[in-house]
């Protein structure tokens, strides 16, 4: 079952005095629960094609359907509530919020969606949990090491229990020992909350764990 189809998406930016075209009318489809990975060099379009997927963005031409859905046409609050309640997103960088602990900046999200205190802290100390990170709930950032911080921000993005978790380039900055265990966690949650899992990454040796693997280049695929 395709859960999310992207049909000829183009994008351009504006660099300079000309337009540069970033994404030159390229497709993907990604099926309920699967798991694949985006590689490409610096500069490929994989962050921008990313972006338009998980709708933070919108293309200039092209299509995109939710379960047959067409998404695009809808205003920029509905979408928002349509983004917030289907999918995910992990960065290279945490951006958790320093001010709030750790389970508190987990808990985000929920509180957004209107849940109450208490359900929202059940949702996510049940997540922490899993991640092995129960006893660091009510650490700020700045007492946590990198690979908890990204892990942190991945409970973040699936507190709500998405159907698809884009993450870019999410093991970027993170040394590679910590990168291992938090790719093995990404397989481990994909698998326990039934994910579609959808990687950037130009680290091989994480893209070759995937069962599939689309290379970008120029804005199209390889
Ligand atoms: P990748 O993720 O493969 O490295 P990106 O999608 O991040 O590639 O970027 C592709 C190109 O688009 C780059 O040359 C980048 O400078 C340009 N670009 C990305 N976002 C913007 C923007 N908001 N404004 C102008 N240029 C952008
Ligand atoms: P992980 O493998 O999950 O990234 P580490 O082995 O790097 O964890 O860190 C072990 C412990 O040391 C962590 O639980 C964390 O609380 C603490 N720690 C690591 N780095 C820092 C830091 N920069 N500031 C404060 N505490 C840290």
């Amino acid at each position: 079952n395709v859960f999310l189809k992207a049909v000829d998406i183009h994008k351009s930016y504006t660099q300079g005095t000309g337009e540069l075209e970033i994404l030159r009318g390229i497709s993907m489809e990604i099926k309920e629960g699967e798991a694949l990975a985006i590689l490409g060099s610096s500069g490929a379009g994989k962050s921008t094609l990313l972006h338009i997927m998980g709708t933070l963005d919108r293309p200039d031409r092209g299509e995109l359907f939710c379960e047959g859905r067409n998404i695009l046409a809808m205003d920029d609050e509905e979408l928002s509530r349509f983004r917030n309640s289907e999918m995910g997103f992990v960065f290279q960088f945490h951006h958790l919020l320093s001010e709030f602990s750790a389970v508190e900046n987990v808990m985000i999200p929920c509180r957004v969606a209107g849940e109450s205190t208490k359900a929202a802290q059940e949702k996510a100390m049940h997540l922490l949990n899993f991640m092995g990170l129960a006893e660091r709930a009510n650490h700020y950032p700045s007492q946590l090491s990198g690979g908890e911080l990204q892990r942190v921000a991945i409970a973040r993005a699936l507190v709500r229990h998405p159907k698809v978790l884009f993450a870019d380039e999410p093991t970027g900055n993170l040394d590679s020992h910590t990168s291992l265990k938090i790719q093995d966690l990404f397989f481990r949650l994909k698998e326990e909350m039934k994910l579609a899992l959808v990687i950037v990454t130009h680290d091989l040796t994480f893209a070759t764990r995937f069962p599939k693997v689309y290379r970008m280049k120029d804005g199209q695929w390889a």
